[in-house]
């Protein structure tokens, strides 16, 4: 099974994206964390990402779509994917529709994760992720059970860069800007489904599972 998530930043494709690809023994190929790592080892692309990223603004196309394409052709993907992040805008979704045609691939499952601003500005605002896992954590809705550690696998948490208040207030924008045309994009798709993303995680969890056994 492939799945296609998306929809604004804090929304929870992360945390609730690892959860579901775990239960359906799917890769999570998350963007954000693919650049995070080029920017963590240095590398050219890394280090060319991390101007826009610092910025919350988009990576360029022809790197981002580079970057997915490359690592979704790997053995561990054959199995099913789930893209979290990716695309962010109609070209990227158009590069990726051409990119699956190339490689004989499909999607089985494309779902647009909404819940209010205030929400997602209270989401972001306390977000801590883990450094080897990316599951997410909130310090005061979800904190781990002990502080600065991963409950799923041990490892260190942090705080995103650009998870301050500047940063997130232009990555909501970029997101209105670039992301949301992706509605009316694949609105038509048959495999397309909307999920409010506004309840608690446990509940959100279920409506995703809802969407894909649907
Ligand atoms: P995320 O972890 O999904 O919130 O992404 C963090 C940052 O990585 C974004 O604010 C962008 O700068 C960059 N990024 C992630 N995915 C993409 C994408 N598909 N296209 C361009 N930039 C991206």
């Amino acid at each position: 099974m492939n799945i296609i998530l998306f929809g604004p930043p804090g929304v929870g494709k992360g945390t609730q994206g690892v959860k579901l690809a775990q239960t359906n023994d799917m890769v999570h190929l998350a963007m954000g964390d693919l650049l995070r790592a080029a920017v963590s080892e240095k590398t050219d692309l890394g280090i060319k990402a991390k101007t826009f990223m610092d910025a919350g603004q988009l990576v360029p196309d022809d790197v981002v779509i580079g970057m997915i394409e490359s690592r979704i052709v790997l053995d561990d993907a054959k199995a099913g994917f789930l893209l979290d992040g990716f695309p962010r805008n109609v070209a990227q979704a158009k590069a990726l529709q051409t990119m699956l045609a190339e490689h004989g691939l499909d999607v089985d499952h494309i779902i647009f994760m909404f819940a209010s601003n205030e929400a997602l500005l209270e989401r972001l605002c306390g977000r801590l992720i883990c450094s080897a896992c990316s599951f997410g954590f909130h310090r005061h809705y979800s904190p781990p059970k002990t502080e600065g550690i991963c409950d799923q696998c041990g490892s260190a948490l942090y705080q995103r860069a650009d998870d301050t208040e500047e940063v997130i207030s232009q990555r909501l924008e970029v997101y209105v800007e670039q992301t949301s045309p992706l509605l009316e994009y694949y609105g038509d798709d048959e495999v397309f489904c909307k999920v409010n993303a506004e309840a608690g995680l446990e509940q959100v969890y279920e409506a995703l599972l809802t969407a894909v056994k649907g």
